[in-house]
């Protein structure tokens, strides 16, 4: 992850590799807006990285979004309560996005959540969620009602389909989705919250978008995905046309900062595609 030059009040603190917290720190430890990269990777199994997951804690407030491979050890490794996870966003069901959901899901009601997950989503969220609870039924069923007798209600997923637009409001706490251009994988959406006169933007995966511009308006932070075209062969088919991650760089960071646009104040990367020198290569990039 790169990330651009930021004022004073904005702080990113390296927790371990690739995993990063940037907090606002508002007088009220409850207006707090604290943002936790706890995946920046891709369909690659990496351990250094994980896949892709952005943990939004506002006030006491936890919203994850996306759930790829990784997000639950990271989550445990940084402590935070699996009772105080219950609202997940998708910005899109590539499975790098959601294969960490199993985990979340069971893991987190076996280790505290007597809530339902929450669960937003594009179209097609819903279903995947519904067959994700048959798929654990036997699961679910011992230890509800044979074994550990569980707390049933943390074992419910409630999954919602959503259009762009408001799709969450709790206290002071909003969450706005928005289409963002991830080429032929429609919907994709992006995600801004803004709490207490904070906000930031998690673009998801996404070419150069105006509607994430739009979106992006004033912000605070806008976290944005980039890849290295040299390590996915396929990224001119789904992702942004340029050839180098510098000019990727340069063109969002230019054209996010030109007069009536974005004036994203902050500007953070998360290299989604790129892979490590001590990453082995594989033959076909995915
Ligand atoms: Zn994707």
């Amino acid at each position: 992850m790169m990330f651009a030059p930021h004022p004073q009040g904005l702080g990113l603190k390296p927790v371990c590799l690739l995993l990063a917290v940037i907090a606002f720190v508002a007088p009220a430890h409850t207006q707090n807006l604290n943002v936790t990269l706890l995946g920046t990777g891709n369909p690659r199994p990496s351990v250094q990285r994980f896949g892709p997951s952005m943990l939004v804690e506002a006030g006491k407030q936890k919203l994850l979004f996306d759930c790829g491979r990784g997000a639950t050890q990271r989550l445990y490794q940084l402590q935070i309560p699996f009772a105080e996870v219950t609202a997940l966003f998708l910005t899109h069901l590539h499975s790098d996005h959601i294969v960490g959901i199993p985990d979340l899901y069971l893991t987190g009601w076996i280790m505290g959540r007597i809530l339902p997950l929450q669960v937003w989503g594009p179209a097609g969220t819903r279903q995947m969620m519904s067959h994700l609870e048959q798929g654990y039924e036997f699961d679910i069923h011992i230890r509800r009602d044979v074994d550990e007798k569980l707390p049933g209600q943390g074992a419910v997923v409630v999954a919602k389909d959503i259009n762009q637009g408001v799709v969450y409001q709790h206290g002071d706490v909003k969450v706005t989705a928005f289409a963002v251009d991830h080429g032929l994988v429609k919907p994709t959406f992006a995600y801004r919250v803004d709490f207490a006169r904070h906000s930031v933007v998690l673009s998801g995966d996404t070419r150069y978008s105006e509607n994430l511009v739009r979106f992006s308006q004033g912000t605070d932070i806008l976290i944005h995905e980039v890849l290295d075209p040299e390590a996915y062969s396929a990224a001119d088919q789904v992702f942004s046309p340029e050839r180098k991650v510098g000019s990727l760089f340069s063109h969002c960071a230019r054209r996010c900062s030109e007069p009536g646009r974005s004036h994203a104040k902050n500007l953070f990367w998360t290299a989604g595609s790129g892979r490590r020198p001590d990453e082995p290569r594989n033959r076909r990039e995915n």
